[in-house]
C-alpha cells in the first residue's frame, strides 16, 4: 500500500529542525553555527520501545527497549538467536513489527517502508552482504538506495531539465568515486561485485550505505569474514565517520572488538535487553556471562 507515501512527499519539504534547540541563543544562529550544529550531534536519534516480532511460534524479539545516543558507537551483542538481526529488520522496515515503536529523530517511523526510513537517514547493512554480483563495484555504489539522481521521469523528460540531470549524474559519479576511495575500493571500480572477496564485499556494503547519507548506521556483523588488517582499517573508518557526526549501532560477535571500540553496549538475550552500560560494566555482568554460557551459542 502507498499509505505512507503522501506523508513522505510532504515531509520531504519540511525544514528538519522545526523546533530548533532551545539552548542556542537566537542571535548566534548564523549559518556557521547552524553548520556546526549539524556536525555536533546531540540527543537520542534512535529509540526503540517494546519492540516485538514473532515468526510462527517463535518470539524473535520480545519487548526490546533501548536508545542510541547521537554520535555514539553503540554495540549490540547477544548470543546467536538473541534477536539482534530481527531487531535491525524491524527498525529499518524490512520486517513489520508485531508490537512496539521505533522513533527516529523524534518521529515514529514504525511500519514505514525500508526506502522511506533510509531516505530519512536511518540505514542498515546486512549480515549477508547484498550486492548485485553482475554489476560493477562502481555501479553498485551509484545505484545504492537513495543515491540515484534523475530518478524522476518528469525531470528527465521536461524540456530544459535534461542538462541538470546530466550534471547530477556527474555529481553522483564523483561522489561514488570519493566513497570508493574512502574505503580503498577504487582500484576495483570496474570489477564485477560477484568477483570480490568476502571482506571486499563488506567494504562495498558500507560504501553503498554511505551513499545514502545516513545519520544513523546499523551494522550487522560488518567484520565477519574480514581479515584482521582490513578489519583494523574499517574500524578506523568507522571512528573517522563518527567524528564527522555519524551514529553507529554495531552488531558484532567479537566481544573484544566491541569492548575496545564501543562506549556503550546493549546486550540482548531471548528477544529482550538483558543489560546495558559501559563495556567494563557489561564485561563483569553476571547476567551477561550466564547468558553467553547458557548453551545457546
Ligand atoms: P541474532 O541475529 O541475534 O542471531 P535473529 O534475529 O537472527 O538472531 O533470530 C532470532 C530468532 O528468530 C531465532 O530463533 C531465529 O531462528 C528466528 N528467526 C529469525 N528470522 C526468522 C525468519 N525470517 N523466519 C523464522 N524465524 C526467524
Ligand atoms: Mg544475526
Amino acid at each position: 500500500m502507498s499509505d505512507e507515501d503522501p506523508a513522505n512527499v510532504a515531509d520531504a519539504d519540511l525544514p528538519e529542525d522545526v523546533d530548533a534547540p532551545e539552548d542556542v541563543e537566537p542571535e548566534t544562529m548564523d549559518s556557521e553555527v547552524e553548520e556546526a550544529a549539524k556536525t555536533v550531534p546531540r540527543g537520542v536519534p534512535l529509540r526503540v520501545e517494546g519492540l516485538r516480532k514473532e515468526f510462527g511460534g517463535i518470539t524473535a524479539v520480545d519487548g526490546a527497549t533501548f536508545e542510541v545516543e547521537a554520535g555514539s558507537l553503540t554495540g549490540l551483542i547477544g548470543p546467536n538467536g538473541a534477536g539482534k538481526s530481527t531487531t535491525f529488520n524491524c527498525i529499518t522496515g524490512v520486517h513489520r513489527a508485531d508490537g512496539g515503536e521505533v522513533y527516529f529523530r523524534g518521529e515514529d517511523v514504525t511500519g514505514l517502508r525500508p526506502h522511506t526510513i533510509a531516505q530519512r537517514g536511518l540505514v542498515r547493512t546486512f549480515q549477508i552482504a547484498r550486492q548485485l554480483g553482475e554489476m560493477t563495484v562502481l555501479e553498485n555504489v551509484m545505484l545504492a538506495p537513495g543515491g540515484q539522481s534523475g530518478e524522476s521521469i518528469a525531470r528527465s523528460v521536461l524540456p530544459g531539465t535534461r542538462g541538470g540531470v546530466v550534471a547530477e549524474e556527474r555529481a553522483l559519479r564523483d561522489r561514488a568515486w570519493e566513497t570508493l576511495e574512502f574505503f580503498e575500493l577504487d582500484h576495483l571500480a570496474t570489477e564485477y561485485a560477484g568477483n570480490l572477496s568476502g571482506g571486499q564485499r563488506k567494504l562495498l556494503e558500507l560504501a553503498r550505505a554511505m551513499m545514502t547519507d545516513p545519520d544513523v548506521l546499523l551494522l550487522d556483523e560488518p567484520f565477519a569474514g574480514v581479515n584482521p588488517t582490513l578489519e583494523e582499517k574499517l574500524l578506523d573508518q568507522l571512528h573517522e565517520l563518527r567524528e564527522q557526526g555519524l551514529t553507529f549501532l554495531l552488531v558484532e560477535h567479537d566481544m573484544d572488538l566491541i569492548m575496545e571500540n564501543c562506549e556503550h553496549v546493549i546486550v540482548m538475550h531471548q528477544g529482550r535487553v538483558l543489560d546495558e552500560g559501559p563495556p567494563e560494566q557489561i564485561r563483569n555482568s553476571e547476567e551477561v556471562i550466564e547468558a553467553y554460557l547458557g548453551g545457546e551459542v
